[in-house]
Parts: C-alpha cells; sequence; structure tokens
C-alpha cells in the first residue's frame, strides 16, 4: 500500500525548507519536493541585508541554509511536481512517473517573474500543457512548440520529439540545446499563442507557425495548472490569514502567495503553513 505523509512539501526554496523544518519539529511525517540548492532566486542574490542575522550573497545565505538542514536532518526529495489532485483520503501528487500521497499539501512553488506568454493562461488544457511525460504521447504525429527556460529541460524536448512530428524549440537560455532531427531550435521569444477555442498557432516577429499544442517547460506552474479548482488570482494563490486555500487541506506560502516578495516573508510563512497543517490534521483525525 502507498504510504501516506501527513504533509507534502511543494518547492526547494526558503518557504518550502522553513516549512520542512517546522514540520520535522512538530513531529510531521512530512515529504519536501522540489530540487537542490535553495532555488535559484535565493542563491542569484548579490548581497542580502534584509534577513535577521544575515549578512552576504544568496550562496552565502545557500550555504549556511545547507548547513543547518544537514545538521537538522532535513530530507528533500528531488521532484518536479506537475499535479495535485485532492481526494477523500487527502492528496495525491504526481512528478513524473512517481506519486506521493497526503492528508495536507504545502504549495511554496515560488512565482514566476519572467511573465507568461500571451494566451498562455486561456489554453490550459487546450493545447497548452506543462508537462511533457503527463501529455507528450498525446501530440503523436502532430507539430508542436515547447517554450523552455533552462537546459535542465533539453531532455523534456528531446522526449515529446519522440511522439511529435516537428517540435519548435524556443529555448529562452544559454546552455545545451536540445537535439534532434524534427526539431527546429530558435532563440527568440515567442509573442503570443493563439487559436479558436483551442491552441492553433504560435506567433513570432514577422511569423506565425502552425502548431497542435504548446508545452511550456519552466520552473514555475501557475497554480491552476497544478492545482484544479484552485483560487488563484493571477500568479497568486489567494489564502486567509493560516495559509489554508479554497481547498481543505491545501496550504500555499511564500511568493506565491502574493507580494511582498522577501525571504523573511516567504520563511514566517513557511513556519506558519506548518503549523497551520498540525492544526487541520487534529482536527480532521479525531
Ligand atoms: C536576484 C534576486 C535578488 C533578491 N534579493 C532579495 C533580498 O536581498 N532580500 C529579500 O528579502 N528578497 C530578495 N529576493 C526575493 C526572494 O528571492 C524571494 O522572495 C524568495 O526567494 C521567495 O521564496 P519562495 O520559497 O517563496 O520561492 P522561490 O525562492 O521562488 O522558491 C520556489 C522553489 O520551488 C520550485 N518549484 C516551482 N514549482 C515547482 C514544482 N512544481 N515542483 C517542485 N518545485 C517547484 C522552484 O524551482 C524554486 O526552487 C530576491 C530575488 C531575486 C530574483
Amino acid at each position: 500500500m502507498q504510504h501516506r505523509y501527513d504533509v507534502a512539501i511543494v518547492g526547494g526554496g526558503i518557504a518550502g525548507y522553513t516549512a520542512a523544518l517546522t514540520a520535522k519539529t512538530l513531529l510531521l511525517d512530512y515529504v519536501w519536493l522540489g530540487e537542490e540548492g535553495f532555488g535559484e532566486k535565493l542563491r542569484s542574490a548579490e548581497k542580502i541585508s534584509n534577513f535577521p542575522a544575515l549578512t552576504g550573497t544568496g550562496a552565502d545565505f545557500a550555504a549556511a541554509l545547507e548547513a543547518q538542514r544537514a545538521r537538522e536532518a532535513i530530507r528533500l526529495t528531488p521532484a518536479r511536481v506537475d499535479g495535485v489532485y485532492g481526494g477523500e483520503e487527502g492528496f495525491l501528487l504526481t512528478a513524473g512517473d512517481a506519486e506521493y500521497a497526503a492528508r495536507a499539501v504545502i504549495l511554496a512553488t515560488g512565482v514566476e517573474t519572467k511573465g507568461t506568454l500571451k494566451g498562455e493562461r486561456d489554453f490550459l488544457g487546450r493545447g497548452v500543457s506543462y508537462c511533457a511525460v503527463c501529455d507528450g504521447a498525446l501530440y503523436r504525429g502532430k507539430k508542436i512548440a515547447a517554450v523552455v527556460s533552462s537546459e535542465k529541460y533539453a531532455e523534456e524536448v528531446e522526449y515529446l520529439a519522440r511522439f511529435a512530428d516537428m517540435v519548435w524549440c524556443f529555448c529562452l537560455y544559454k546552455g545545451r540545446l536540445p537535439h534532434g532531427d524534427n526539431i527546429a531550435v530558435r532563440t527568440e521569444r515567442p509573442l503570443a499563442v493563439e487559436g479558436e477555442g483551442r491552441v492553433e498557432r504560435i506567433v513570432c516577429e514577422g511569423e506565425t507557425l502552425p502548431v497542435d499544442g504548446v508545452f511550456f517547460l519552466k520552473d514555475c506552474l501557475p497554480p491552476r495548472a497544478l492545482c484544479g479548482g484552485l483560487e488563484a488570482d493571477g500568479a497568486h494563490v489567494r489564502v486567509n490569514r493560516d495559509l489554508s486555500t479554497n481547498l481543505p487541506g491545501l496550504f500555499a506560502a511564500g511568493d506565491l502567495t502574493g507580494r511582498p516578495y522577501q525571504y523573511a516573508k516567504a520563511a514566517g510563512e513557511g513556519c506558519v503553513a506548518a503549523h497551520s497543517v498540525r492544526a487541520f490534521l487534529a482536527k480532521t483525525q479525531k
């Protein structure tokens, strides 16, 4: 039988880390899903002067967090979560082929700061996808586009090319480019996704490419793409003071809940969300 955690924490940044640290202190059975390194935003800060007792760069901050994480034995499971599904027993989270079950969830996935493409949100589930493994096979023999934010997704583009006839790949990064006879790499940012009812084309400067689907391969998914039925206001999840959302058992923390985008706010919310999970479990497990 599948193990059911008390709480699944999604996002490897400061909000997710603080939620995991607090969950451990509260003796919750947690799984923390994300990538190593505490997030690119934290690592890339040049100078931090507004976090208590901290001076230095983002890299110094990440090193201090890593030392504490090792001391406190906080486990991180490397995973990019692509779906959160609610049910009677709690939640099922999917990350490629892997699945995790939990009674409660804390989303701490940050916000997309590079902006979404015109039309991207309008065609969610109607030709726009964020997960190559989940939806790649739907595009067997079709023409698709991939808008890719990092070289770590190059392999996912190559995976898509095993199904699709043609992949127009917009690589918005410096680094390894995907290879394949049916992959055409472009380095400009496309302008819009368009169609009547579902995706039919991707518009670039001076050119329109007919496509059946567009994959956005990036770290930060729009909240509603991750979890259907979640109330959001653009990039931000709507939360109550205890960081609960409109879905019972689902909490959110950090940049994902809105401004100010600050480490101290994200860390504080990670802590509050874990306490709120404990209160939720105590109430619902009687
Ligand atoms: C250059 C720069 C400098 C900054 N300097 C400062 C500063 O000096 N002081 C300050 O207070 N703030 C600063 N900030 C803001 C600060 O970085 C953010 O407020 C903070 O990182 C938010 O933390 P978070 O955990 O909510 O989100 P993030 O740090 O964005 O972390 C979210 C993590 O979740 C991961 N993730 C997303 N989706 C998924 C998924 N589906 N599955 C698994 N993982 C996922 C992301 O890859 C990321 O690792 C700076 C930001 C930038 C960009």
